[in-house]
């Protein structure tokens, strides 16, 4: 099995006749701290793995009636067959997203798929304004330089936000937060999505159509899922519209950005800086520690596209934690297990995702 750290498993010693068996994919400590002691209380036979899931590790989950996953565990067509031949039939997405969940596929074969809808919208649009601001003030820079002993400020020259435009794609959950955000910045936001929010109305909040909102702002913040109508919104094509030295942020899916896209526009200059919570490909390289690696296991996920973007000094990434505050993982946690306890009295959850 690749590389897959096995954790600790409670049905060996806690087994109880009757009671739902669970597994959690993706479950490091962080996780665990978090999840383990409400997911005990109301199913003592779960089981936590440490590797992701995939065609693989799919086999970790047999036996067992339920499997908790994380945003990237595979569950595509094949593995959900090998969860569903293992006795699977639930699956209870710790998060929102479920762009790697094949839904179509888990109804064919019998499998429920229930996720986290709104867990901490703050945590997300926090994340995605401290980005912005350390990108924007060069902190990143500035961090580095005082512990050498340079204390020089050529190349750190920042704007105030609140002279500035932001345009917010997507503005449901987490894009009304930053909306919130922005304003209290001072900052004049326009905002792109398919449904127009009274409530980002209310705010001060002018909708405008795409075109308009890329040639307008100063920085563009995606909110939005990703779907098809979704996938590389920001590619060579809208990045050439906007405003010269315009900065974008993203933390909400990688595939909304076209990568290589974006780095010519980073060498030219047309856009003026990038910070990403999530990468395209992030899928086999994010939530590991690649440092202590084999060079040879390493080149299994070695990525030229992101060590590219990682040298530009205005590209700020971090490693898909948005959404990771002790806030977000009680929440996931209370409607994880809320979300399994309906499954195991055979009741509807407003969490449910049902195939288009
Ligand atoms: P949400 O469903 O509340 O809001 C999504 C918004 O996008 C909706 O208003 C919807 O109408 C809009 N939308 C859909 N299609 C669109 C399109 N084609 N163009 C423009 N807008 C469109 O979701 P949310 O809770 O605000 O989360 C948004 C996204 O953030 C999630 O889909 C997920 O990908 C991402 N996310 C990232 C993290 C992280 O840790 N980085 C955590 C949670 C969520």
């Amino acid at each position: 099995m690749r590389g897959a750290a096995l954790c600790v498993t409670a049905s060996s010693t806690a087994a109880q006749e009757g009671s739902l068996r669970i597994c959690s994919f993706s479950a490091q400590n962080y996780v665990r701290e978090f999840l383990e002691g409400p997911l005990r209380a109301s199913f003592p036979n779960s089981a936590f793995f440490e590797a992701a899931l995939d065609l693989d590790t799919a086999q970790l989950a047999g036996g067992y009636d339920a499997a908790c996953l994380f945003v990237n565990d595979l569950a595509s067509e094949p593995v959900i067959k090998r969860l569903a031949e293992g006795g699977v039939r639930f699956l209870a997405m710790r998060c929102a997203g479920f762009d790697k969940v094949d839904v179509a596929a888990a109804a064919e074969a019998g499998i429920r798929v229930a996720r986290v809808p709104t867990y901490s919208p703050h945590s997300v649009a926090e994340h995605a304004v401290a980005m912005l601001l350390c990108l924007n003030r060069n902190l990143h820079h500035a961090y580095l330089r005082v512990r050498e002993g340079d204390y020089s400020l050529s190349g750190l020259v920042g704007f105030e936000l609140r002279t500035k435009v932001v345009g917010i794609v997507g503005t449901g959950a987490i894009g009304l937060a930053a909306c919130q955000i922005f304003r209290g910045f001072g900052s004049r936001v326009l905002a792109y999505d398919i449904r127009e929010d009274p409530a980002a109305v209310a705010l001060g909040v002018e909708y405008v159509s795409k075109e308009r909102l890329l040639r307008e702002v100063d920085i563009v913040s995606l909110h939005c899922p990703l779907l098809p109508s979704t996938y590389h919104i920001i590619d060579a094509e809208s990045i050439a519209t906007m405003k010269p030295g315009a900065i974008i942020v993203n933390v909400s899916r990688g595939g909304l950005v076209d990568t290589d896209a974006a780095c010519n526009a980073l060498e030219s200059g047309q856009l003026g800086g990038l910070a990403c919570d999530v990468y395209e490909h992030e899928g086999s390289l994010f939530f590991k520690d690649w440092r202590t690696c084999q060079l040879k296991e390493g080149f299994k996920v070695w990525d030229r596209k992101f060590q590219l973007l990682k040298t530009f000094p205005n590209v700020l990434i971090s490693p898909h934690s948005a959404f990771l505050t002790s806030e977000a993982l009680a929440n996931i946690a209370a409607t994880t297990v809320e979300n399994l306890k309906a499954f195991e009295a055979g009741l509807p959850t407003l969490n449910e995702l049902k195939a288009m």
